[in-house]
């Protein structure tokens, strides 16, 4: 697996975007331009259902593609998930959805590639082949699709698609520390612990957090494609 990600640069109607040039190099927060309803189709604004005239004109969001009034589709918002490189217009939904996840990409997402230090507690179901505790560097790659680790032990990178379930909680052993717990691929168990004082805890503490934010979006996402 590489690090080095090649970048293009992609011209669509609604602006210019800057995609991985290797698909299985596409971040899964990434999603696709929307087919744009067609303008024959619609005589109101989806929003506020006013008539479109000579002076009520017509405008696509770019984001859900649907079509609105010049009062409902206004703003020119930076809208990441999609690439674009500026800002492109949008519904009041898709903005509000929108400012909430850019915050994600651009906060969030570099603590979790920038990594953290955790008390590691890996353990399959079959204990033969487990990994000792130790610790460990973890952090995501920078194409958003593996978890990295970093420690005495090699453990192998862990594919974001492969977790089936995450949990939050106090850690049992010690109740001042935040323990990350998923459950992934064949029956799979990886505790992940913010154990070491200091500001490092804190880091830990802020990229769990992080965490179960980018795995919530990977959900959501599902669900909107399988809707
Ligand atoms: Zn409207
Ligand atoms: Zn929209």
């Amino acid at each position: 697996m590489t690090e080095n990600i090649v970048k293009k640069l992609i011209k669509s109607k609604s602006g210019l975007r800057i995609v991985s040039a290797k698909d299985e190099h596409r971040s899964p927060f990434i999603i696709q331009e929307p087919q744009w309803v067609p303008d024959k189709e619609i005589t109101n604004c989806t929003n506020c259902s006013v008539k479109f005239g000579f002076t009520t004109r017509k405008h696509h969001c770019r984001r859900c593609g649907q079509i609105f009034c010049n009062d409902c589709c206004e703003s020119k918002v930076e809208l990441l998930r999609m690439c674009f490189v500026d800002p492109v217009r949008m519904c009041l939904n898709c903005e509000s959805l929108t400012r909430k996840e850019n915050k994600f990409f651009q906060k969030d997402l570099k603590l979790l590639t920038n990594g953290a230090i955790f008390l590691f507690r890996g353990q399959s179901q079959n204990s033969s082949n487990s990994i000792p505790d130790q610790l460990i560097r973890c952090k995501l790659s920078l194409d958003h699709r593996y978890l990295l680790f970093d420690g005495k032990e090699i453990i192998e990178p862990l594919d974001l698609n492969d977790i089936f379930s995450l949990k939050v909680q106090k850690d049992k052993i010690s109740e001042s520390n935040t323990l990350l717990e998923m459950e992934y691929g064949d029956n799979k168990l990886m505790r992940l612990v913010a154990a070491i004082d200091g500001p490092e805890k804190k880091n830990g503490i802020n990229w769990i957090t992080a965490f179960q934010e980018a795995y919530t979006m990977l959900e959501r996402l599902n669900e909107e494609q399988v809707a």
